[in-house]
């Protein structure tokens, strides 16, 4: 579930409480930790992470990237759709299933790795090129410029929802963010791409960034420190199926295809006449 605005401020407080301390111990769970750690330097996951210092924290898409000193070998973390980081003291209640454990002294603290599906990925790497997906991914969907983005979405097909929860045409937006972007920039979720005028691209672009900067913002306000919290009550539209659009009021619809809920308002984003809608 984590998408780009619950990724950088999960970056901002792991940089702000992790960057310049040292890893002294890592403890990899014997029964997840297995299925979640891949060593791409045949070091050994906890050889090579053990008395490292975390430098920095960086992210791209919805990658979290971990640059370790003095090894300058990185720890990339990809949470996919169940994820999450708990930075807590030693004995916290766990937030599910702890998979990998990094801890931290003075304060004695852990960084640990929950995962309730065991989904999500913990790549380290001396070489980013190499982890699956890594190097496929498209420009940030807050860093790519609105030339780009249009250029860029010439060579995609299909229905525009689909497009934008596509990494390799912009990294960093989910099932959750493309339903809020599309309700945004008033464009029905399964439009064909190659129906969208200039000004309805544009539009989309505008909303693309402004939904995801005013998300990161009330996700900072709700998660704090607390980066286990998953704070989805400012949604406008996704999974709200059922409750009135906040712009219109019309009731809004859930549609559900591939295991993927769509939700969207039939009145604020017309047309979409391909599957009845
Ligand atoms: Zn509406």
């Amino acid at each position: 579930m984590p998408e780009l605005p619950e990724l950088e401020v999960v970056r901002e407080v792991l940089t702000r409480r992790l960057a310049g301390r040292q890893v002294v111990a890592v403890t990899v769970a014997p029964k997840g930790g297995p299925i979640v750690v891949r060593d791409l330097t045949g070091g050994g996951f906890v050889e090579c992470i053990t008395g490292t210092e975390i430098q920095s924290i960086a992210r791209r898409g919805k990658f979290l990237l971990f640059t370790l000193s003095p090894s300058s070998l990185t720890l990339a973390v990809n949470p996919k759709l169940t994820g999450r980081f708990q930075l807590c003291p030693p004995g916290t209640k766990k937030a599910g299933p702890v998979h990998v454990t990094l801890h931290f002294r003075q304060p004695e603290e852990e960084l640990r790795y929950v995962d309730q599906k065991t989904m999500g990925q913990m790549y380290l790497t001396g070489d980013l090129a190499g982890v699956p997906t890594f190097a496929e991914m498209g420009p940030d969907a807050l860093e790519i410029s609105p030339e780009d983005f249009r250029q860029r979405l010439r060579s995609f097909r299909g229905e525009i929802k689909g497009i934008l929860i596509r990494a390799p045409f912009v990294a960093g937006i989910g099932n959750a963010y493309a339903d809020e972007i599309l309700w945004q920039a008033r464009i029905h979720p399964y439009r064909k791409r190659t129906s969208l005028t200039p000004e309805e691209i544009a539009c989309l672009f505008e909303a693309m960034r402004t939904a995801l900067q005013e998300a990161t913002a009330k996700v900072r306000e709700d998660m704090g420190d607390d980066v286990h919290l998953k704070p989805r009550e400012f949604f406008a539209v996704h999974m709200r199926g059922g409750q009135p659009c906040p712009g219109c009021g019309t009731t809004i619809s859930a549609i559900t295809a591939n295991q993927r809920v769509t939700n969207f308002c039939r009145t604020c984003q017309p047309g979409g006449l391909i599957r009845g809608m």
